[in-house]
């Protein structure tokens, strides 16, 4: 018994309804063997033919009950029908079996002994208490009944002098009570492994969800070690891993890929005129103001303070500055507001394609180049760079 009652209770059901199955067919298969005994004893020559049919029908009635037994916990799968089922096959069981020794005592000429009385209420009682699963309280009181039954058909059938009727019935009882402790063993076995795997699974269980957290907080960390904490668009780092992986690409497929470069124009006047947090504020705005304009293959990066980059796979120079054009004039029309003053920013865009066999440097250093000459012909204008 455990002392937890949730435990006990889970223990039982578990058990019982795991077993549920195997139980059903024990019935069976119990009912069988009974069945063997009883072929067996039609070979009994000693039986008087007047009790033949009788102890034949008497004996039939096990496996009947066993058969019907087995019908009802196949239906109702449940730890109540399974109690009834036992109880009440168990009941029949033992009553038969005494039954059937009264028969020897009175239908057979052989003489039943004490001693095989006492092998058989002792081997009703193991093969009960272990296949049946009955519980602590129940295996007590089944060996008590198997015990008193077998003393009073001793007494009843075999008619023994004082003292050895005395030796007889504590000879039963230790028999039975030695049976009776070799089932609690091995239910008290029975429990411990059960619960030492209860255990086991709750450990397995913690533990995969310590992996599974791990892993998320793996995702998230990488997330977060790719992404801009402020603008939360591609870092350089992770624009750079984008670009390492389509320039691989764009060479194994000879396909256009260009980049544009571009960077805030005057942006230290923003942060001298309204303060680092405004100027924060108008580095997301413009980041959404691009998003928005590109397209789901377009990888967009901050590099580093006001500048950033676009990576356009399958793009050529053609196609990369009419969308640095597009976003020139978005930035142009488009104003941050800020506590009833709007704010405007331009930006500088340079832009190159990337060349077979050109190093991702000089890709980048070419789209810089047309950046600062975007700079240097008064901001607020796209720039192309041929060749270094
Ligand atoms: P130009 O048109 O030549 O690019 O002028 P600029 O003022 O933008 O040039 P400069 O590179 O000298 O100044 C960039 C400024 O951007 C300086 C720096 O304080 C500001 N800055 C860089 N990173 C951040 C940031 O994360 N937040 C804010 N608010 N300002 C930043
Ligand atoms: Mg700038
Ligand atoms: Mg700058």
């Amino acid at each position: 018994m455990f002392k937890d009652q949730e435990m006990e209770q889970r223990y039982l059901t578990d058990r019982f309804l795991v077993d549920h199955l195997s139980i059903a067919r024990a019935f069976i298969v119990f009912s069988l063997f009974y069945s063997i005994f009883v072929m067996v004893d039609l070979q009994l020559t000693f039986i008087e033919p007047k009790y033949f049919q009788f102890s034949i029908a008497q004996k039939m009635v096990v496996p009947i009950v066993g058969l019907l037994c087995f019908f009802y916990v196949n239906k109702n799968v449940s730890v109540r029908a399974l109690d009834q089922a036992v109880f009440v096959y168990a009941v029949v069981f033992v009553i038969n079996l005494f039954l059937s020794f009264y028969g020897y005592t009175h239908w057979t000429t052989e003489p039943v002994t004490l001693l095989e009385i006492t092998m058989a209420s002792v081997f009703v009682n193991l093969l009960i208490s272990i296949y049946a699963p009955l519980r602590l309280h129940h295996q007590l009181l089944t060996t008590l009944f198997i015990a008193l039954m077998t003393i009073v058909f001793v007494r009843h059938e075999i008619h023994l002098s004082g003292s050895k009727s005395s030796f007889c019935f504590a000879f039963l009882m230790i028999a039975n009570g030695f049976a009776w402790s070799i089932t609690v063993t091995i239910h008290r076995n029975f429990r411990r492994y059960w619960a030492n795997k209860q255990e086991r699974d709750i450990d397995n269980h913690r533990l995969r969800q310590e992996i599974q957290q791990r892993e998320r907080l793996e995702i998230d960390l990488k997330r977060l070690a790719m992404t801009d904490t402020l603008t939360n668009i591609d870092n350089r780092r992770s624009f750079m891993e984008h670009l390492h992986r389509e320039v691989k690409r764009a060479q194994r497929q000879h396909n256009p890929l260009s980049v544009i470069n571009f960077d805030i124009d005057l942006f230290k006047h923003i942060n001298d005129e309204f303060g680092h947090d405004v100027g924060d504020r108008v580095l997301v705005d413009v980041s959404r103001l691009v998003e928005e304009r590109l397209r789901e293959s377009d990888i967009f990066g901050r590099m580093g303070g006001e500048e950033f980059a676009i990576l356009i796979p399958d793009g050529d120079l053609e196609d990369a500055r009419k969308l640095a054009e597009i976003l020139r004039q978005a930035f142009h029309h488009h104003s941050t507001l800020h506590q009833d003053k709007i704010l405007k920013v331009t930006a500088s865009f340079g832009v190159a394609q990337f060349k077979i066999n050109e190093h991702i440097d000089d890709l980048l250093k070419r789209a810089d180049q047309a950046m600062y000459k975007a700079k240097n012909a008064g901001r607020d204008c796209v720039k192309t760079q041929q060749q270094l």
